[in-house]
């Protein structure tokens, strides 16, 4: 049998979220996440630079819109600041890898990540996926590489491919939010585009953390309908559900490290809790050993920093011995 060993984590297979804030005049940082900004276009424009420069060559946008409303259409017109954003970094950049969240939750003015039925108060599943997918077209329009419908809406991923293709938008590739887990771990993530549901919570869509068997269930559902990449998130907590769909399925895997997660690094690191950088690569490392083929991760650019330094430092040794 054949060890596989974990000596450096891969950038290859490291995607880094970025945020992008409309109309914004200067980036700023999220407090609960250290670190982590709200970009506008000029500081996306220089982080794209220094993530190229790590070697970090996949980013996962987010867009958060100047005006929420009730069904949250700013998310799906033909065209708006995220669809600017993509053609941008695509012109600009292109040999990064853009992948885009589809959701509505940071767009609507009820926090829900889908459109919402006055009457029931229940997501209207129909007007959802049109939504979603015409969203989804918009961004592959734009030059997206990969979309990621994140809002768990029953049939997503079915109905996004159908849009792309009929559009001859058949090598957009699709990673899917397959098993999103309502969690505890999502607190940090919902300051950054004021995203908390204003009613109820997110339980009818998103999965139960106690039960095992939905997620499964979903994956294998996303894999049918046509997902190219299937995730688990969060990632910590989950990585039994990691191993169990990289055992039962053998398909490419994302696991989300999250918005909790990282804090948690983070936070505890500058209390002197214990060294970021080793924490960091215990966590990753063991994501990679649960079967993730891609991590999305906010440490994204430390570890690639972190890789550059160590590097740096073999480099002048070898040279310090030689003189
Ligand atoms: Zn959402």
């Amino acid at each position: 049998m054949q060890i596989k060993k974990y000596n450096y984590i891969d950038l290859g297979s490291l995607i880094y979220p970025l945020f992008i804030q409309e109309n914004q005049k200067a980036p700023s940082e999220i407090i609960s996440m250290p670190g982590v900004y709200r970009h506008t276009m000029a500081s996306l424009h220089d982080e794209l630079l220094y993530l190229q420069y790590l070697g970090i060559k996949k980013v996962l946008l987010f867009g958060i819109p100047d005006v929420k409303t009730d069904q949250g259409q700013s998310a799906y017109c033909a065209h708006n600041f995220l669809t600017k954003t993509i053609e941008y970094i695509k012109a600009q950049f292109p040999e990064i890898t853009v992948f885009t969240d589809i959701c509505l939750c940071a767009y609507t003015l009820h926090g829900h990540c889908g459109i919402i039925d006055k009457d029931s108060s229940h997501i209207e599943g129909q007007a959802t996926l049109s939504a979603l997918s015409e969203m989804a077209l918009n961004h592959a329009r734009a030059g997206a590489d990969y979309v990621a419908p994140s809002a768990m809406a029953k049939g997503q991923v079915k109905a996004i491919r159908s849009k792309l293709n009929s559009f001859g938008y058949d090598d957009v590739k699709i990673m899917a939010y397959s098993a999103k887990f309502s969690s505890n771990f999502y607190g940090p993530f919902r300051e950054i585009a004021d995203s908390a549901p204003k009613f109820g919570d997110r339980s009818a869509y998103q999965l139960n953390y106690k039960s095992k068997v939905n997620a499964i269930l979903k994956i294998d559902q996303d894999i049918k309908d046509g997902a190219d990449i299937v995730m688990v998130k969060p990632a910590l907590s989950y990585l039994d559900i990691a191993k169990h769909v990289k055992d039962k399925f053998n398909y490419p895997l994302a696991l989300y490290n999250v918005s909790g997660e990282y804090a948690m690094a983070k936070l505890g690191a500058e209390k002197g809790l214990w060294i970021e950088r080793d924490f960091v690569d215990e966590i990753l490392t063991s994501m990679q050993r649960a079967g993730a083929d891609y991590i999305i991760t906010y440490h994204a650019l430390d570890v690639a920093r972190w890789q550059k330094k160590s590097q740096k430092r073999k480099f002048d040794y070898a040279e310090c011995t030689a003189i």
